[in-house]
């Protein structure tokens, strides 16, 4: 589709206009979570000696356990793990799985199949290191027309089967799902609490972070893990990930992590923690300006007659926005639309790719500044030759570049 100027002009205005107070619930939400985390910082009494890093073993590593002590705050947690030295996301929570899971023990996932990059370090393909290969058991419920949770067959999962964790993902991955919210963290948690006491409750929180005004934490989850390059990165923080949680779970984790014993007490870099800090920080607004991106586009593109998930209406869990389009030539066009908005690459035209640990080919629209940073404006897509033609989309620092982002993939003409 290829529209007027003019015309994309008055659409956005138009849905800007007619929805506004669907954007003014973000700035509430946003006010809420930025005075939680300015209190934290209080609080935990950050200074700027916090910011200088440590080399070596870094033993006593002040600015890494303060960065820690402000996640907990934040994340209503009792302990917490923030280190650079995970590679990603998937990284810490792969890793904490295996921590946590024995041979014979079961990992049971209430949203389906987890994402991707998650799903293969899960299920055996014969190669030898995922959680299978050691012994560790699957199961799992899948949403019911990806929107409800299925109670019935959780609570039937329970009765007869003890699943040593017990594994949510907040946000909707590559499924056309809706994403979890804290509300419904906390149905599924007491729940398990009630029928399965020793159950760890397990939430891969990447792209949750900050959309809503409480954390899977908060209501009873026992781990809660995401990546320092989305939601709680700001935008600024370099690499990482964070896992928050019971102290019983963190010093399993990192025990398994580091070595027993040293549990969390190493670990340096020497480059500092001022962008942590500063990330987190901008996190509630950074994360507002997403939100804003996400709610415009599903506007706009809902009115020019395309399924849209989450509409514009909808109370949201995540930061994500999956779009429906008609054909691959339309999803290739809007990422190649993204591509050409973005500060960074924007000569470079993306191409579907076989991105490591991932099923499908998948083609990435984004010109970051942090490598891969899906909180700055993004969009990605499995790519198939058959339907569903689905992009999602994400991120987005400021609200004016997803506005010209959003015009760019309407009038684009290039081929
Ligand atoms: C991005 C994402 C991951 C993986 O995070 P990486 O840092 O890319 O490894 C896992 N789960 C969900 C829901 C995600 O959105």
């Amino acid at each position: 589709m290829s529209l007027e100027k003019t015309k994309v002009y008055d659409l956005v205005s138009g849905v800007e206009k007619k929805y506004t107070r669907y954007f003014d619930t973000i700035d509430e939400i946003a006010l809420n979570n930025q005075e939680k985390v300015l209190k934290a910082f209080q609080d935990a009494r950050v200074e700027s000696r916090h910011f200088v890093g440590s080399s070596g073993y870094g033993y006593g590593d002040e600015g890494r356990y303060k960065i820690e002590e402000v996640f907990s705050l934040i994340f209503g947690s009792e302990a917490s793990l923030v280190r650079v030295q995970f590679g990603s996301a998937t990284h810490a929570i792969v890793m904490s799985l295996r921590a946590l899971l024995k041979p014979n023990d079961t990992l049971f996932s209430v949203t389906g199949k987890p994402y991707d990059t998650v799903y293969n370090s899960i299920k055996s393909t014969g190669q030898g290191s995922a959680l299978e290969d050691y012994g560790v058991k699957y199961a799992d419920v899948n949403l019911i027309d990806g929107k409800t949770i299925d109670y019935d067959a959780i609570k039937e999962y329970l009765r007869t089967n003890k699943p040593k964790v017990v594994f949510l993902q907040k946000s909707r991955g590559y499924m056309w799902r809706e994403a979890l919210t804290i509300a419904d963290i906390k149905i599924i948690s007491d729940l398990v609490k009630e029928i399965s006491p020793q159950s760890i409750i397990f939430v891969d929180n990447c792209y949750g972070e900050f959309v809503e005004t409480k954390e899977p934490c908060d209501v009873g989850a026992d781990v809660c893990i995401g990546s320092l390059i989305k939601n709680p990165g700001g935008s600024i923080s370099p690499t990482g990930a964070y896992i928050c949680g019971t102290k019983k779970c963190v010093d399993e984790i990192s025990s398994f992590f580091y070595s027993v014993n040293i549990n969390d007490e190493i670990g340096s870099y020497e480059a500092g923690y001022r962008l942590l800090f500063q990330g987190l920080f901008m996190a509630p607004h950074i994360v507002a300006q997403s939100m804003k991106c996400a709610l415009l586009f599903s506007g706009v593109y809902n009115e020019l007659g395309y399924e849209v998930m989450p509409k514009i209406e909808r109370y949201r869990g995540d930061i994500t926005q999956s779009i429906k389009l008609n054909s691959n030539e339309e999803l290739i066009k809007f990422c190649k639309g993204i591509q050409e908005a973005s500060p960074v690459d924007s000569h470079l035209m993306p191409e579907p790719w076989e991105m490591p640990g991932y099923s499908d080919k998948v083609i990435m629209a984004a010109g970051t500044f942090v490598q891969g940073a899906s909180i700055e404006l993004s969009a990605d897509a499995p790519v198939n030759e058959e339907p569903p033609f689905i992009v999602y989309l994400q991120g987005g620092i400021t609200y004016e570049h997803c506005k010209l982002a959003l015009i760019k993939t309407l009038t684009n003409t290039s081929e």
